[in-house]
């Protein structure tokens, strides 16, 4: 079982660590650097191409571009579907086969800290996952009741955090300036552990969105913070955490293991599930889901009925396993 008890001190401490360690760190290539306004980024090395070497000009441009291009994504942050889909699939495995839970433990105030047991090879037993939903004051004032605001409020832009080491030396760069970082922002350009910028979520983030997608006991945490911030203007109230109990923790955990599944997985799955035949034959499946994915992408008006007309389609069925 993953222990769940004292998670909140345990995160700050690492946090404060990975902010100590981040200030001693003197081989950041920095946005300036980027831009071309010193050349200390030359004496750096990168990856890029396979092989520990130093940084070059046509290297710097290359970043420049990456970066530039990760500026157009832009948002105020990203939903659970949208990790997902721009996860690497190398992450979708890992989460799939050595992520087996995320414990929502604690929320207060639109942010929500999850425990998640860490994988194999890792020096810690435990990773705390940060959800922030920036849409959480809308939630609290949107009429009807608080499960409703809930289930909205899971599929809305969210803000993201973990502890781990993939987190912080691959993936925080990218988030941060996807705006979708909810703690501790990065914007040394990870040279060396991710030059091309691949991935968005590391394996318990994208198990924690999983839990957010379909746990309905997720939802009713949520719905209970949304509630104590309603109530909190009731005279002489506070705003009230809430927490997971130990005994709740166990029961979520040893429940049923949801699967990382993409837009386009989930597509398929409804399509095998909809034509029996299409599952002996999974090309069908496979290419009614990228046709679904192809349509995604267009927005002249033909494009947009034909998609509308397949989702319909698939609706009028249960999403499959
Ligand atoms: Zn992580």
């Amino acid at each position: 079982m993953i222990k769940i008890s004292g998670a909140l001190g345990a995160l700050s401490a690492r946090r404060n660590d990975d902010l100590q360690s981040r200030r001693l760190a003197d081989i950041i290539l920095t946005p300036e650097d980027l831009a071309g306004k010193t050349s200390a980024a030359r004496l750096l090395q990168t990856t890029l191409g396979g092989v520990v070497r130093h940084i070059t000009n046509k290297d710097l441009d290359a970043f420049k571009r990456n970066a530039k291009a990760l500026g157009s994504k832009m948002r105020t942050g990203l939903t659970a579907a949208e990790v997902i889909d721009l996860s690497r699939p190398a992450d979708l495995e890992r989460a799939r086969k050595e992520i087996r839970s995320s414990i929502a433990a604690r929320l207060h105030k639109g942010e929500m800290m999850f425990v998640t047991p860490s994988g194999p090879d890792s020096k810690v037993s435990r990773h705390f996952v940060s959800v922030v939903f920036p849409g959480f004051g809308g939630a609290v004032a949107h009429p009807g009741n608080a499960l409703q605001a809930a289930a909205q409020l899971v599929k809305s832009p969210l803000k993201l955090d973990c502890d781990c080491e993939h987190w912080r030396y691959r993936l925080r760069y990218i988030v941060t300036a996807m705006g979708a970082n909810a703690a501790r922002p990065e914007n040394g350009y990870p040279k060396l552990t991710n030059p091309q910028l691949v991935g968005v979520a590391c394996k318990h983030v994208l198990r924690t969105m999983v839990e957010l997608q379909g746990s309905l006991f997720v939802r009713k945490q949520i719905a209970k913070m949304i509630d104590a911030d309603r109530s909190r203007l009731t005279p002489g109230a506070k705003t009230r955490v809430i927490t997971v109990s130990r005994a709740e923790a166990d029961k979520v955990s040893q429940g049923r293991v949801r699967t990382v599944r993409t837009t386009n997985e989930k597509y398929a799955a409804s399509i095998r599930k909809a034509m029996p035949k299409a599952s002996a034959d999974t090309s069908t499946a496979a290419e009614l889901a990228s046709t679904i994915a192809a349509l995604q992408k267009r927005s002249d008006i033909t494009s947009t009925a034909l998609l509308q007309a397949l989702q319909a389609v698939m609706q009028q069925y249960p999403t499959g396993k």
